[in-house]
C-alpha cells in the first residue's frame, strides 16, 4: 500500500496515510484554550463548570480540564500553571504523542448561591442551644462541632444571636440544622424538641421554618447534687447516672430521677498528702493548711481532691 501524501510503501495505512504523514497531521486531543473562572467575592469559592467548590484553584482547573479535554488516547495530563500550558501525554500504535496548548485563565466576580442566600437572610432552621452560664469553653466547643457540620452539608450560618439564656444559630439548611441538634442532643445528653411554624407561601407551596431547641442539663460529670438527702457526685452519664456518695458508694439513678435531684454548689480542691499509714492519710488542705486525718488510701498519690460539706472534708479522689 502506499501512502498519498509521500508515496511511501506501508504495511499499514491511516485515512490514506502512512503513519509518520499521519501523525504529522493528527491531532489526538482537544484542550480547551479558556477556562473561566466565577470567584465569589464574599467567601472565595470558585465555580467552573456550573458547581462552587471551595479548594486550591489549581486543584479545581486540573479536574476540569481532566473532565473536558476530548480524547481519542488516554491522556497522562501535566499543567505548567507557570506558563498556562496543558500538555497532554499518550501513545498510538506505539509512538509516544505529546500535545500540548497554551490556556487562558478568566476570572470572574460574582457572590455563589451560598452566599446571595446568606445577604438575603435566608435561613431555614433556627437552633436554639439553652444552658443557664454557658461557660466560654462549652460554646466554643459546640460551635466547632456546628461550623464544620455546617461546612460538610454545604450549608451556612446566617446569623448568631446571643440571647439570655443561650445561643441561636439561624441556619441556611434545615436538614443541617436538624442533625447538628441530634448530635448535640447525644453528645450532650440534653433534652430536645422541635417544633415548625408555617412562615408563608413560595410559589404555592407553604413554607415552614423549624426550631430545634437543645437544653443542656444543668448537670455533669464532676456536678455535686443532693439526692434523698444524701450527697452524690456525678461519675458518669450514660442510660443511668452514675453517682457516687461523699462516703465512697456507688448509685445509678434514671435520668429521669435527676430532676428530685438538687444541684449543690461544692467544688473539689488539692489536699497535699502528707503521710500514708495502713489506717488511712494524713492530708494538708491547700486552701487552709488545716490538716486532717481521713480513713481512705492514697494509693501512692501526693495529692488528693478533696471537698468540703457541712464542715467535714471528704476525700473525692
Ligand atoms: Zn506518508
Ligand atoms: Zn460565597
Amino acid at each position: 500500500m502506499m501512502c498519498v501524501e509521500c508515496g511511501k510503501e506501508a504495511e499499514k495505512l491511516y485515512s490514506g496515510l502512512c503513519i509518520d504523514c499521519y501523525l504529522k497531521k493528527k491531532r489526538f486531543f482537544v484542550i480547551p484554550s479558556q477556562v473561566l473562572v466565577k470567584v465569589c467575592r464574599n467567601c472565595g469559592a470558585y465555580n467552573i463548570d456550573g458547581e462552587w467548590k471551595h479548594g486550591r484553584l489549581e486543584n479545581i482547573i486540573e479536574e476540569y480540564l481532566r473532565k473536558n479535554i476530548r480524547h481519542e488516547i488516554d491522556c497522562n495530563l501535566e499543567i505548567d500553571f507557570e506558563n498556562r500550558i496543558a500538555r497532554c501525554t499518550g501513545y498510538f500504535e506505539g509512538r509516544k504523542i505529546i500535545e500540548e496548548r497554551k490556556f487562558e485563565i478568566r476570572f470572574k466576580k460574582r457572590l455563589c448561591e451560598k452566599c446571595s442566600l446568606k445577604k438575603g437572610g435566608y435561613f431555614e432552621a433556627i437552633l436554639q442551644i439553652r444552658k443557664k452560664d454557658l461557660s466560654r469553653k462549652l460554646e466554643k466547643e459546640m460551635e466547632e462541632v456546628i461550623t464544620k457540620r455546617v461546612e460538610e452539608g454545604n450549608s451556612f450560618i446566617m446569623k448568631k444571636e446571643r440571647v439570655e439564656e443561650g445561643l441561636n444559630y439561624y441556619i441556611g439548611s434545615k436538614k443541617v440544622a436538624h442533625s447538628i441538634a441530634r448530635e448535640l442532643k447525644n453528645f450532650y445528653k440534653a433534652e430536645y424538641k422541635s417544633s415548625s411554624s408555617l412562615v408563608g407561601m413560595k410559589d404555592g407551596v407553604e413554607v415552614y421554618r423549624d426550631t430545634y431547641l437543645v437544653r443542656l442539663p444543668e448537670y455533669g460529670v464532676g456536678t455535686f447534687i443532693k439526692f434523698k438527702d444524701e450527697v452524690y457526685r456525678i461519675e458518669g452519664i450514660g442510660k443511668k447516672i452514675e453517682l457516687i456518695s461523699l462516703n465512697g458508694e456507688k448509685k445509678y439513678i434514671y435520668r429521669d430521677e435527676m430532676k428530685k435531684a438538687k444541684i449543690m454548689d461544692l467544688k473539689t480542691r488539692d489536699a497535699i498528702v502528707l503521710h500514708e499509714s495502713k489506717d488511712g492519710v494524713y492530708i494538708m488542705d491547700s486552701k487552709t493548711y488545716k490538716t486532717y486525718f481521713v480513713d481512705k488510701k492514697a494509693k501512692g498519690k501526693e495529692k488528693v481532691k478533696i471537698v468540703e460539706y457541712d464542715g467535714r472534708i471528704y476525700v473525692i479522689e
